[in-house]
């Protein structure tokens, strides 16, 4: 007999979205985002606010977590992240929103990048810190991503379309997915959608406050222009690994210009008087700078991985991994390497290296997942789906594949309410498609 659409209905509510986060999303999403006027923080004029502070920070905190470990975690290095934080505390005390709850991460990821979630969370990437010279580059970056946040831009941005993408669609909007998260089914989570695409007009007022609090912040406003310099040189060249800045923040040698014209229109004598500290920054980094040629070739690995090669990305990543074997992100990009080329064994070697060198990480669980789903040991494969939406809730993905190795151990009905879940979240693509046709063949539509 057909067992009824009612039926689904009935089952238990998705665990990913409990009822209490509906109400939130219907509250922005349905009742047209009025938050209302509100003195906007920089310009001081009453302005439509689409999202209020406590959204904001709600919105960061059910996104960042994603973001955060798509980049592959906060470096375990304390002492790195001690010093990029007080920098970063440093800087927020000079903004125009120094009562958010700002964080600071170094991100294990390779490329360079940096960003900022509308309630303060800031990370800032392995691959961009090691192309700053000095710390006064570093404030002035950090300057840069406050400004988004203290100028509200995220909100600005938010119409009721985007809001639903980012957080139902699970579509990876910012860095798009490399082939590596494409093999690895990781892809990404809406989380990058809150980051996507500021405006050239936001761009800039975040580029003028980053340059008034880092000389807030008795910074040498040179940083600022050796920040916009090294910027302008790479969006020139075209690599890969800056491809992922450049979405999020769109370059221009006006930019640089303009920093130009406002240093020395604004800050000649702080030019020739103020630090920029490039020693200290140097010491700080030292154990980066250690093992920047394993970065190097990841970088070189992603590369290839972008361009569909992973045999010779998997000779970039070796070479990383000759010089830091323990390197979380370099044994994780060697297994979706190996996802890539069908050697699932290796996949989950690597998998494993990396989850035995960062365990409260979530990632490796995701890739271990993946791997033994192809290796058809559905059990082992929904335990680690299990463990990862545990740790790490809320990732549309993670639904699909639980459903996926509920299928595999033909614990049908389990799987239909999984499938049931995803498709609730996630209406296109070949995973939504899997899931319908599944739940039709089994006559649940
Ligand atoms: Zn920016």
């Amino acid at each position: 007999m057909k067992k009824s659409l009612k039926k689904l209905s009935a089952l238990k509510r998705s665990k990913l979205f409990s009822r209490r986060d509906f109400l939130y999303l219907s509250s922005i999403a349905g009742a047209g985002l009025i938050a209302g006027c509100a003195v906007h923080p920089v310009t001081g004029r009453r302005e439509l606010m689409l999202l209020t502070e406590s959204q904001e920070i709600d919105l960061d905190r059910q996104n960042s977590p994603h973001q955060i470990s798509a980049d592959y975690g906060t470096t375990r290095d304390q002492a790195l992240n001690n010093y990029v934080s007080h920098v970063g505390q440093t800087i927020a005390k000079t903004t125009h929103r120094p009562h958010m709850p700002y964080s600071f991460h170094v991100l294990n990821a390779p490329y360079v990048n940096a960003y900022a979630f509308p309630g303060g969370t800031i990370g800032i990437t392995r691959g961009i810190l090691l192309d700053l010279e000095n710390e006064a580059e570093l404030a002035s970056l950090i300057g840069h991503e406050a400004g988004h946040v203290s100028a509200r831009h995220t909100g600005q941005r938010m119409t009721r379309g985007l809001l639903a993408a980012v957080v139902l669609s699970g579509v990876a909007v910012a860095a798009g997915p490399d082939m590596g998260d494409l093999v690895s089914g990781l892809g990404g989570i809406g989380a990058g959608a809150l980051l996507a695409g500021y405006s050239r007009n936001q761009e800039r007022e975040a580029d003028s406050l980053g340059l008034e609090y880092m000389a807030r912040a008795d910074y040498n406003p040179e940083g600022f222009v050796g920040l916009m310099s090294m910027l302008n040189e790479m969006s020139g060249r075209d690599e890969s690994a800056m491809a992922v800045l450049f979405s999020t923040h769109p370059m221009s040698s006006e930019r640089y210009r303009t920093a130009l014209d406002e240093v020395s229109a604004q800050y000649e004598a702080q030019k020739k008087t103020r630090p920029i500290y490039r020693e200290r920054y140097m010491d700080n980094i030292a154990g980066l700078r250690k093992i920047a040629p394993a970065i190097q070739a990841m970088q070189d690995g992603d590369e290839e991985m972008m361009k569909r090669n992973p045999k010779k990305a998997g000779e970039h990543y070796q070479k990383a991994l000759n010089s830091a074997p323990q390197d979380y992100a370099g044994n994780l990009k060697m297994a979706k390497c190996q996802l890539a080329l069908q050697n699932n064994r290796e996949a989950l070697t690597y998998a494993r290296n990396a989850r035995s060198a960062y365990p409260e990480e979530s990632q490796a669980r995701h890739i271990m997942g993946m791997a033994n789903l192809r290796l058809n040991n559905f059990d082992r494969a929904l335990e680690q789906f299990n463990a990862y939406e545990k740790a790490l809730p809320g990732n549309p993905n993670t639904t699909f594949f639980q459903g996926f190795s509920l299928e595999g151990m033909h614990r049908r009905e389990q799987s239909a309410q999984k499938y049931y879940q995803y498709l609730q979240l996630v209406n296109q693509g070949e995973y939504a498609r899997h899931a319908y046709t599944r739940l039709q063949e089994w006559g649940y539509i």
